[in-house]
């Protein structure tokens, strides 16, 4: 991080230096000691398999630890890390991070524990990302079928070809490759054909509504059909009652993720996490 701090050179406080820019300046420079002074948190949400709510995985999400501030949510400093760069080495401390629990996690070699990782296009503009995700690899123990990539569909809008090569060579690795947030972006259906993608995340703003809404049940319902013929997975994100885990269940989603089953953990937390959680039906959510 410190290598990249003087690229912008010096800036020169002035009048016009509202006070919207001065906190995000404060922000700005805080964010870039955040690694080097361990202020970084990876929290796991785990994500349970249809029909018997078994944990398959963990989705890596990450918290900054802001000193006089608290636990700082991510959507609150991404986009900031995204625009200036720093997201590059945030993103490798988060991979090493993941990769390293994942390792722990399936030492056992038992059941699969996946953990998958959000990515930003930012970190695909280096043309080193593959040899970076390779290396991590090698150094934490991960084998490459206990990781995931989370990518949105706005990196699949380019034309360009180097997407394609680099999503090709993770896949020839063995990782595989999920979309997030699926059905939010504004892109074609066809890049499903052209992409090696493994798994396709529903975003929660359909997941919600599909429980209770019919339009959104049959959109669901269309993107499960879509990924059963492509061969895809789908895992449901943001599942927060019985009724939306019984529709997708029905429906033939194999894989939930949500505060109905459980929040974001900090690792220590996982530790204690049951094999599995108790099948929720309907009718316990009245007594609750
Ligand atoms: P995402 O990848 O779509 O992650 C899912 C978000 O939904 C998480 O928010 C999670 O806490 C939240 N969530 C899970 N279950 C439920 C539920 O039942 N109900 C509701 N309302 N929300 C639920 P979080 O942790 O605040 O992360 C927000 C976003 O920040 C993530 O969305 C992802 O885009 C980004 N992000 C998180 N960690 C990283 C990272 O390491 N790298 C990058 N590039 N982005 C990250
Ligand atoms: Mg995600
Ligand atoms: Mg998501
Ligand atoms: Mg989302």
């Amino acid at each position: 991080l410190a290598k990249r701090s003087g690229r912008r050179g010096f800036r020169y406080y002035s009048k016009e230096l509202t006070e919207d820019a001065a906190k995000r300046l404060a922000l700005e420079s805080e964010l870039r000691r955040a690694v080097e002074r361990g202020e970084l948190e990876l929290h796991y949400q785990p994500k349970v398999s249809f029909p018997h709510h078994e944990v398959v995985g963990s989705e890596a999400l990450l918290r900054w630890r802001r000193a006089g501030v608290g636990l700082v949510p991510p959507n609150d400093f991404i986009p900031v890390a995204e625009e200036t760069g720093l997201i590059v080495d945030m993103g490798n401390w988060v991979l090493r991070e993941a990769c390293r629990a994942a390792a722990e996690w399936n030492a056992g070699g038992e059941a699969l524990h996946k953990v998958s990782v959000n990515l930003s296009a930012r970190q695909f503009e280096s043309h080193d990302l593959v040899s970076v995700v390779g290396a991590i690899l090698d150094e934490t123990g991960c084998r490459p079928e206990w990781l995931e990539l989370e990518i949105t569909e706005s990196l699949l809008l380019e034309e360009d070809g180097a997407i394609l090569t680099t999503l090709s060579a993770f896949r020839a690795m063995g990782l595989s490759i999920a979309i997030d947030d699926f059905g939010t972006g504004y892109s074609s259906l066809s890049y499903l054909a052209r992409f090696p993608i493994d798994t396709l995340k529903i975003d929660k703003s359909f997941v919600q509504k599909a429980a209770t809404d019919r339009r959104h049940a049959e959109l669901v319902k269309a993107i499960l059909s879509i990924a059963r013929c492509l061969g895809q997975e789908v895992v449901a994100e943001g599942v927060e009652t019985a009724e939306q885990a019984v529709f997708l269940r029905q429906n033939g989603c194999q894989v939930a993720q949500g505060f109905l089953f459980s929040r974001p953990l900090p690792k220590p937390d996982m530790a204690s996490l049951p094999r599995r959680f108790a099948p929720a039906e309907p009718s316990e959510l009245a007594s609750r």
